[in-house]
């Protein structure tokens, strides 16, 4: 691309295009990042300069960006079927993707529901649920209620933005979203959450439908972690009151945590488990909801029983070819051995990053490593956004949450590629809090 192409490009976006997450005076005085192409860990800009990617474009492309092998399924798929609606009929892909899924669940999760994003998989988990419980022998409408955690983050769709607890993302809308009890997260205080979640359970199970949590990691509310104990008293507990357990795996499967499944770590079985982001590779819009055997019998029947719900992309062939590959890849490569190695790197870096006076709560768990600059903050702070600019201004894209600074790399990034983004983390961080102290004077 010519400079005066990328002008024009950028001239018209900033006429034409709405970003998402993004406010839009600040945007236009600003000059956008424009992305040609990419490869590996790397984003390559107009001008040709490269950066590595510190958050897999929003946590999806965990085998890298372009990965030959998926963009070869991608391409042989496309000359094949683009599109069929999965409406009682079916394609090849589907079938084998959902074979193929169903091996990886844990034990007792069986029927593999497709949908087109992060958000569907939890919106359908959602009304999967709903359903359920007015489709038993006696039906129970009064089981609507919804609980989730605090700092919770679920996606976009008004049901999933209902689970929500990330202030920023969630008032806005807070006069239309379906009630939601929001818990004590055990990122914050283990025993705190088990003993709520259980007072809850004891008080009101029989008006609650679900527990909705993000295992191990809270993503999008500031990549807090926390222990897989909280897993199994949720299981335990759940089973005990009756209500249903659905963990939102979109951000934490596919290996970001260690395990293929986050809720591995505990060795549980939900009764409902959503996935997305990684499950792709990055590469097409695609989802799935994957539910046991009791979910699944309860929508046998009549016609009016059918689980009432379906997005016109559900179990898009290309999404599904594709997302074969990437489980071949995972097994061929041996992704999950790979990123122990990097998962080590990353907590090394953070523990040297904890040293620092101004960096609290750092933190790693797999592929993921966080930290906090200052004690408050949130989402609309933009301590983690100067991060961002002096990162960039070294080659590397680091799209920070509020004052949380966080890197999610794809599990297969090269060691020199995830050597340079650390080190680059580091100076960046050191940056900015010696930009804070000659403020202070
Ligand atoms: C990103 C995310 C979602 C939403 O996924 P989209 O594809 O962005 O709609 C839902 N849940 C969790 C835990 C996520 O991280």
């Amino acid at each position: 691309m010519t400079p005066e192409e990328r002008s024009l490009l950028i001239a018209k976006d900033k006429q034409n295009v709405w970003h998402p997450y993004t406010e839009m005076s600040a945007y236009r005085r600003g000059t956008p990042l424009v992305i040609e192409r990419a490869h590996g860990a790397r984003l390559v800009d107009a001008n040709g300069r490269e950066y590595i990617d510190g958050n897999a474009q929003w946590w999806t492309s965990l085998l890298g960006h372009n990965h030959p092998r998926l963009v070869r399924a991608l391409c042989s798929q496309a000359e094949k079927l683009c599109h069929t609606s999965l409406a009682g009929i079916t394609h090849a892909p589907a079938v084998e993707l959902s074979e193929a899924l169903i091996r990886t669940c844990p034990d007792g999760l069986k029927h593999a529901f497709f949908t087109d994003n992060g958000s569907t998989a939890v919106e359908a988990a959602i009304k999967m649920a709903i359903q359920f419980w007015t489709q038993q022998s006696a039906p129970r409408h009064n089981k609507s209620r919804f609980l989730a955690l605090e700092g919770a983050f679920h996606g976009e769709t008004l049901g999933a933005t209902a689970l929500c607890d990330v202030g920023a993302f969630r008032s806005p809308f807070s006069a239309v979203t379906m009630p939601v009890t929001h818990l004590p997260s055990p990122a914050a205080d283990l025993d705190l959450a088990v003993s709520a979640l259980k007072a809850e359970l004891e008080a009101h199970a029989d008006t609650i439908c679900a527990l909705v949590i993000e295992p191990l990691i809270q993503g999008a509310g500031g990549m807090q972690m926390y222990s897989p104990e909280y897993l199994v008293h949720a299981r335990q507990l759940t089973e005990k009151y009756g209500v249903l357990l659905i963990v939102d795996e979109v951000f934490t499967g596919y290996g970001r945590t260690g395990t293929f499944w986050a809720c591995e770590q505990a060795r549980i079985t939900p009764d409902i488990l959503c996935s997305a982001k990684g499950l792709s590779g990055g590469m097409l819009p695609f989802a799935a909801t994957i539910a046991s055997e009791r979910l699944f019998e309860a929508f046998m029947g009549d016609r009016s029983r059918a689980f009432l719900y379906g997005h016109t992309y559900c179990g898009n062939p290309l999404g599904a070819a594709v997302a074969c590959e990437v489980l071949r890849v995972y097994e061929d490569e041996d992704v999950l051995a790979g990123a122990v190695i990097r998962a080590k790197l990353i907590k090394q870096s953070m523990a040297r990053l904890a040293e620092l006076p101004g960096v609290y709560a750092a933190r790693s768990l797999g592929v993921c490593g966080a930290l906090n600059l200052g004690e408050g903050g949130g989402y609309l702070s933009d301590l983690g956004w100067r991060v961002y600019e002096a990162a960039l201004a070294q080659g590397v894209y680091l799209r920070p949450l509020g004052n949380v600074v966080y890197l999610t790399p794809a599990l297969n990034i090269p060691l020199t590629d995830l050597e340079l983004l650390l080190a680059t983390v580091e100076t960046s961080v050191q940056v900015v809090l010696d930009e804070l102290k000659s403020v202070r004077g």
